[in-house]
């Protein structure tokens, strides 16, 4: 019992998935519409076969949409809307076309020409026909001959061709008595009776029309079997028997009644309006939504166009800034390469003009050096010479004046010399204390004049046996000390020396110079040390300077490797400090003090040798040592002193280095070359390019720098001789 009930179940459940299944498909509607065609409900039919047609657009093939049409059309026929029909039929046959050949295709033919001849376009239905028969033949299909030629006797006969319409109308009837053909056969002894009737041969009409009625009546067809009885009526009517005339037209209006009440039923008057008005707006919607996906492809076309011109302007803008980029990197680099050039030019202008500079400042420097020596020769002779009292303060005046004047000329020419790096660093052995002990007695006279307490303090740690550069350290004190001094007035200058590390090798020294004077402003602690710069306009006058003596001295401390510090406050004193470092000398060397003082009587009868190719320098040179009780012999250029020196003897030679001819260090280095022993001293204007260590080089035993200062030329001279 429990397994016929699964049974059952699943049997109940599989028809009802069949049924789910079919109730949405094409079979489904199409059988529905089948069904109430066959019920007369047209209105139905063509919602079910509208129903099965937009399945077939949907879902279905190309062929299901050409059956689907073909049925709608064969249900417009059905309603006489032949117009529609036609249109339909015409779409059903565009499906076909594209598909194997079928009886339904022939069969879309076939119709389309049975609407064509209601619409009495006999051409277009001939051809309609011929085309069905083709494709019927194509298929092998012979029942439908009859119809065809029953068709195309209609054709005939309604192109007023009796004879060819009697021959095809005659052909269906001579057929056998068939079912499939009484229809037919009907149709064509109707179609004879009308065609016998239009040649008044009115008993032969009658005759056809009897036969068409008699076998009309085993067919149920009422539209043929009206017609037949309006026929009859006619020729009855024609033959003078008006009561069978009537008898047979009464007969044919109560058929068409009852035809035209059955039409009715097919389908309401309205419906078919109401059903095409459907199509109308389904076949807009349908145009809309086409029109709607046409915008949306267009609308994005449309994008799709603006993206890519947006994408090619972009790009273009991209590939123009690209290139106007690169115009403008090689315009700019060819104004960079011009710019280089250019500056390069200026670099070298620069340098050319430095260079002219220094060569110009040491011209200058050299070619006033010289009249410079004759004016402070000559007043230095003057005031020798016991001068008159009134003359004195002329001759000082011209001292300080001239004095004023190598100062300034030397520092303008040692400043050239640093900034043009033609300076070098000196490592000979020094005693520091006896350095600062020196400076100390030659300015001690300046001290006591402004009436300054001197004080020198020196770290006895300080080694004696530096390695360093002297002359440069001499320099720097000499300027900061005779300032400090200078800038104090009843106060005390202080030296202060002091050791920061010591190794055996070297030695890290610390100094310090400060006074109790004038003060440097705060304003002014960085610009002291430019060149030309002085504290003002009040200080130049009333301490007199070039401006020139700091510069120098930063730039010697710099140069020996030390940086200088300035500390002060205005009335309360100044403090200039800095490190150096020197190298010990590990061997002791015991540095020979040489001897300050002179005895003027070593000057006694020394033959001295002077060569010199300015007049006014010969004469004041001549003086000068002439004055101490030399024998003076003047030659004045550098082959005759070759000469001389050759074929006499003398104590010491003064030789200039600027001669006509060969200079002083040429004629120097010859006489070197035989005479060792005789001690020759440059006289020069120190040039840029000069220097002691050079003209030693050539075998010069010392250097007096033009112009001279009396006190230095007598004690180098002395120096030598001994
Ligand atoms: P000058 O030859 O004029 O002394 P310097 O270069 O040596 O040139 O000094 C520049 C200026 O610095 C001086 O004019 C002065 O105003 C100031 N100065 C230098 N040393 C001192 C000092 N010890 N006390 C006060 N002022 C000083």
């Amino acid at each position: 019992m429990r397994y016929i009930l699964v049974f059952f179940v699943l049997i109940n459940s599989f028809l009802y998935s069949q049924t789910m299944e079919s109730k949405d498909s094409l079979a489904f509607y199409t059988n529905l519409a089948q069904e109430n065609i066959k019920a007369n409900k047209y209105k139905n039919a063509l919602f079910y076969t509208n129903k099965a047609i937009n399945i077939s657009e949907t879902k279905g093939t190309n062929m299901d949409q050409a059956i689907q049409t073909f049925n709608l059309g064969k249900i417009y026929y059905s309603l006489e809307k032949f117009n529609d029909a036609i249109a339909i039929f015409s779409r059903s046959i565009s499906f076909f076309e594209s598909e194997k050949i079928t009886a339904k295709y022939a069969n879309a033919y076939y119709y389309l020409g049975l609407s064509y001849i209601q619409k009495r376009n006999f051409n277009s239905a001939e051809i309609c026909f011929n085309k069905a028969s083709f494709i019927y033949q194509e298929l092998n299909i012979d029942d439908k001959e009859e119809l065809i030629t029953l068709q195309k006797g209609i054709i005939f006969k309604n192109k007023n061709q009796n004879d060819k319409a009697s021959a095809s109308f005659n052909t269906i009837i001579s057929k056998p008595d068939e079912p499939h053909l009484w229809n037919s056969k009907a149709e064509a002894l109707y179609q004879i009776g009308l065609i016998e009737e239009n040649d008044n041969r009115i008993n032969l009409a009658l005759n056809y029309y009897k036969k068409a009625l008699e076998l009309n009546s085993k067919t149920g067809n009422l539209e043929l079997k009206s017609k037949i009885l309006l026929a009859l009526s006619t020729a009855y009517e024609k033959s003078f028997d008006k009561s069978s005339a009537y008898s047979y037209l009464k007969q044919h209006l109560n058929l068409k009644e009852s035809i035209e009440l059955s039409k009715n039923e097919k389908l309401g008057i309205d419906d078919y309006d109401y059903f095409q008005e459907k199509q109308r707006l389904k076949k807009i919607a349908l145009r809309d939504k086409e029109n709607a996906e046409k915008a949306k492809t267009s609308k994005f076309s449309k994008l799709i166009n603006i993206l890519a011109i947006s994408l090619i302007s972009i790009l273009s803008l991209l590939s123009l800034s690209l290139y106007k980029n690169n115009i403008i990197r090689n315009k700019s680099n060819l104004l960079l390469k011009e710019k280089n050039k250019e500056l390069l030019v200026e670099k070298e202008k620069t340098e050319k003009a430095s260079k002219a500079r220094s060569e110009f400042l040491s011209t200058v420097s050299h070619e006033l050096r010289t009249p410079l020596n004759a004016i402070n020769g000559i007043t230095h002779l003057l005031l020798e010479e016991n001068p008159k009292k009134s003359q004195l303060p002329y001759l000082s005046s011209l001292k300080f004046s001239g004095n004023y004047l190598a100062t300034f000329i030397n520092e303008i020419l040692e400043i050239n010399k640093i900034d043009s790096n033609k300076v070098e660093i000196e490592y000979i052995d020094f005693n520091i204390k006896n350095l600062l002990l020196d400076i100390k007695n030659s300015l001690n006279e300046l001290a006591i004049k402004n009436k300054n307490e001197f004080i020198l303090e020196i770290d006895s740690a300080i080694p004696d046996n530096l390695i360093g550069d002297p002359t440069k350290l001499s320099q720097i004190f000499m300027n900061l000390i005779n300032n400090a001094i200078k800038f104090t007035k009843d106060g005390s200058v202080t030296v202060r020396a002091k050791v920061d590390s010591l190794d055996t090798k070297s030695a890290h020294l610390s100094f310090a110079i400060s006074d109790t004077g004038i003060g440097i402003p705060k304003d002014k602690l960085k610009s002291v040390f430019e060149s030309f710069t002085q504290g003002s306009v009040e200080i130049n006058r009333k301490y007199g300077g070039t401006g020139l003596g700091l510069a120098i001295v930063k730039k010697l401390i710099k140069l020996l490797g030390g940086q200088i510090h300035l500390e002060s406050e205005v009335d309360k004193g100044s403090t200039f400090s800095f490190n150096l470092e020197f190298m010990v000398n590990s061997e002791k060397v015991s540095i020979i003090e040489t001897p300050k003082l002179y005895d003027d009587s070593i000057f006694k009868n020394k033959k001295i040798l002077l060569v010199e190719d300015n007049k006014i320098n010969q004469m004041i040179t001549q003086k000068m040592i002439e004055n101490k009780g030399v024998i003076c012999t003047i030659v004045d250029n550098g082959e005759d002193a070759i000469k001389v020196v050759a074929a006499n003897t003398y104590d010491l030679v003064l030789m200039d280095v600027h001669l006509p001819g060969i200079n002083g260090t040429i004629a120097t280095k010859t006489i070197r070359e035989t005479n060792q022993v005789l001690p020759i001293i440059a006289l020069t204007a120190i040039s840029l390019d000069e220097n002691r260590e050079l003209l030693l080089s050539y075998g010069m035993n010392d250097v007096i720098t033009k112009p001279f200062v009396p006190e230095e030329f007598y004690e180098t001279i002395a120096k030598n001789l001994i």
